[in-house]
């Protein structure tokens, strides 16, 4: 008796890496990478805990979650010192000004990381959000209570289409 194949895969209604670079885009820009909203730090340092756009929870309801962006941070601190220093000596070579690039490189590894947090936090949503997508726990109230127009209604569809 012959077997019959298994069905394929589904395919995936969009490929991760244009997921990726959507969400990225609004990400660098500060901005939810979800719905694109503005205003989801109170302060520069520090994220509200709702997204007022799509009412998406920013932290994911998961108490662990700063780990993420404290790798993205740390990475992207490291990738500036290295290419400040580099670029500082190849810059000035062969009289590289050694005391000068060790303080103004002191001076990076303090301030850069404080500069770039915000943007390590929603990268990191963006990279969260490409790989283990949204569901109705993200969203305040399971999105029941949210209105079906705009971002909520576009993360609402994004629900319904991923469901088949
Ligand atoms: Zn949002």
């Amino acid at each position: 008796m012959k077997r019959e194949r298994p069905p394929p895969p589904p395919a995936p209604s969009e490929l991760q890496l244009s997921r990726l670079s959507r969400f990225l885009g609004k990400a660098l820009l500060r901005r939810c990478p979800n719905c694109g909203s503005g205003g989801i730090f109170s302060r520069w340092l520090v994220m509200r805990d709702v997204c007022a756009g799509c009412h998406l929870r920013l932290d994911r309801g998961e108490h662990d979650y700063f780990l993420g962006s404290f790798v993205v941070n740390f990475v992207a601190a490291e990738l500036l010192i290295c290419a400040g220093a580099l670029a500082g000596i190849l810059y000035t070579w062969p009289d590289v000004p050694w005391t000068g690039l060790k303080w103004g490189l002191m001076a990076a590894v303090i301030v850069g990381p404080i500069v770039f947090y915000p943007f390590a936090k929603t990268i990191w949503l963006a990279i969260d959000l490409t790989f283990r997508p949204l569901t109705r726990a993200d969203l305040v109230g399971h999105g029941e209570n949210l209105p079906k127009e705009g971002a909520v209604g576009a993360a609402r569809k994004g629900f319904r289409d991923r469901a088949g």
